[in-house]
């Protein structure tokens, strides 16, 4: 069981950039309307996320730390129609066999505190907490230190944690997100709901107002976000975005075709900087690839290849002439 938990922290948790994706996705999960990130010397120190949503009741909070106990898949069905971030109920057995964890949650009820150390039990006890969650990572991979030596260096570490939060960010306009590096806040989104106001806050003002509208749909996939006008292309593909059913996904086919319809408008070797949403019956997708679950299968993937392509080809089309 403890072994299992940490065969599966090196798949989900390789780095503090990690922890922070999984801790953001429940909290996305538990209906949070706000975030607030914040590491410690690249999260090596410590991190926490800490939420505003459903939060837990004492037995919850207890069970989020049993491996498979996830209360987001009610039959072995779901796993093909999942609405939800999370679903394999690794993460936090995970994260805790590695660590020092401390959560605290309270869900409109009650309030509890968990701490769990290198996988064991601490405490659980009653405690005042305002509503929500908060979950504190500390001495991260003390106890493996093969894993430890895989750390980079704080701020090579922080820019990874500071990339993640900022695709939250973009992926989720109506929540508001909060991170700070020791101490000092680096990155703040409103939660207004407006897409253009996320991407002047990461790429600048000049950016956002070239940003064109992205509009598509077919019977099977409504797509939305912006494409930003070719004169602010980068040299890296890292800045089209792409989003399915709000998780961020990476998909070199669905990139290409992004790309493929900037190409006209672009040198070689050139990438658009763009902000795709995909929406579709959930049906559609398999996020059970991989357990970062990064990596999805789609059923009708050509058919969304080519709806990207034009939606794009389009929106460049109108405005660029
Ligand atoms: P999964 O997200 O795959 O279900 P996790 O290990 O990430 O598994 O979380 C286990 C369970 O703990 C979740 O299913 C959820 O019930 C609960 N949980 C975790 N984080 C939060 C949170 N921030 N707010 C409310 N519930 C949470
Ligand atoms: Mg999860």
């Amino acid at each position: 069981e403890q072994l299992s938990n940490m065969i599966a922290a090196g798949e989900v948790v390789e780095r503090p950039s990690g922890i922070i994706k999984e801790l953001v996705e429940n909290s996305i999960d538990a209906k949070a309307t706000q975030i607030s990130i914040s590491a410690e010397q690249g999260g090596i120190l410590s991190l926490s996320v800490v939420d505003n949503g459903t939060g837990m009741d004492a037995q919850d909070a207890l069970l989020a730390f049993e491996r498979h106990a996830t209360s987001k898949i009610k039959e072995s069905n779901d796993l093909w129609n999942i609405h939800t971030m999370g679903f394999r109920g690794e993460a936090l057995p995970s994260i805790a066999s590695v660590s020092h964890v401390r959560l605290r949650t309270n869900d409109g009820k009650e309030g509890t505190e968990v701490e769990i150390k290198y996988g064991k039990l601490d405490h659980a006890s009653p405690i005042g907490t305002p509503r929500g969650t908060s979950i504190e990572v500390k001495n991260l991979f003390q106890k493996t230190p093969a894993r430890f030596k895989h750390l980079k260096t704080p701020q090579y570490e922080f820019s990874l944690i500071s990339d993640v939060v900022q695709k939250f960010a973009l992926s989720h306009p109506e929540i508001a997100f909060t991170l700070h590096h020791d101490g000092k806040l680096t990155f703040r989104s409103s939660g207004s709901g407006s897409l253009r106001e996320v991407i002047m806050q990461i790429y600048g003002r000049e950016v956002a107002k070239s940003a064109i509208s992205l509009q598509g749909k077919d019977q099977d996939y409504t797509i939305a976000g912006y494409a930003v006008q070719p004169q602010y292309n980068r040299a890296t593909k890292y800045y089209m975005l792409l989003f399915i059913n709000g998780r961020m996904v990476r998909s070199y086919r669905l990139q290409k075709a992004v790309a493929d319809a900037y190409a006209p408008y672009l040198p070689k070797d050139r990438y658009p900087i763009t902000v795709v949403n995909v929406s579709m019956d959930a049906q559609l997708v398999d996020v059970n690839v991989h357990p970062s679950k990064w990596e999805i299968r789609l059923s009708k993937e050509k058919q969304l290849e080519r709806l990207l392509f034009d939606t794009v080809k389009q929106a460049l089309e109108t405005q660029i002439s």
